[in-house]
């Protein structure tokens, strides 16, 4: 299957490929508890997560970058007022592109190709990318819009946690470096170009270095297989009880215990 930009995220690419966000589905990330169920139901159509304004906000200042953003306002008209102004949400989204733009070095980084599509190889089975903005021979950026950029997050086992690692970006990273490796010979420097929503907006361009992005490959490379045999059927997906497929689909036979209700996940 050749990919597009139209095909890219439909369920016969995301059965054929793996993508970092279907990883993310199958084995979790610090942030995320992983749900197999969840993640297999995405893939066979039973079970549609709904996309939220925060990922739609993401969409529309990639879509600015991209010189595409006429099409995605005509594709999502939720995105204005009854009376046709942009919502709070977009506007800030504009002051957010606005305040990147009048920084030079941040757009010598998002002054590469957008939105490039490259498949490969990891742990014996297929994967695709689609990059941000891509300098070839010089680097590899994702552009991320979040709440804050220095927010932390508690995590149990691993105390706090900034937002890279928070939600997996370092295994995005992992995975882009490879896959561009694999298509240029070039093992190129990962980078977000992250801006926050806040009054405010905050800007920085971060790396995630070669040696932490290798730890992540290899942790990517090992529970690979394991995603390739649940698309296949070939076992049961686990089952996180927490996520609202689960919660959606759970069939009650016995009593739990008071005890359980505060029992890590
Ligand atoms: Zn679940």
């Amino acid at each position: 299957m050749i990919l597009t930009a139209e095909n890219y995220y439909s369920q016969e690419a995301n059965r054929e490929y793996l993508s970092v966000s279907q990883y993310k589905d199958f084995c979790g990330s610090l942030g995320k508890i992983p749900c197999e169920a969840q993640a297999l139901a995405k893939l066979n159509g039973e079970w549609e997560m709904e996309e939220t304004t925060s990922m739609l906000v993401g969409s529309y200042v990639d879509a600015h970058f991209e010189g595409t953003l006429d099409i995605f306002r005509a594709k999502h008209p939720e995105i204005f007022t009854k009376g046709g102004q942009l919502k709070a949400e977009y506007r800030k989204a504009e002051e957010i592109i606005n305040r990147v733009e009048r920084d030079e070095y941040f757009m010598k980084y998002m002054s590469g190709q957008k939105q490039v599509i490259m498949t490969g190889e990891i742990g014996g089975a297929p994967w695709k990318i689609k990059i941000d903005s891509y300098l070839p021979g010089i680097c590899i950026v994702d552009l991320k819009v979040m709440k804050a950029i220095r927010e932390t997050f508690w995590c149990h086992d691993a105390g706090y946690m900034d937002f890279v690692q928070y939600w997996g970006y370092d295994i995005q990273g992992a995975v882009y470096q490879e896959i561009v490796r694999q298509n240029t010979g070039e093992k190129l420097p990962f980078y977000i170009a992250a801006a926050s929503k806040e009054k405010e907006p905050d800007i920085e361009i971060i790396h995630i270095d070669d040696t932490h992005l290798f730890e992540k490959l290899t942790e990517v490379e090992s529970n690979a297989a394991k995603i390739v045999a649940l698309k296949e059927n070939d076992y049961e997906p686990i089952r996180c009880e927490r996520c609202d497929y689960c919660k959606h689909t759970k069939i009650l036979t016995a009593p739990i215990h008071y005890s359980e209700l505060m029992t890590d996940i």
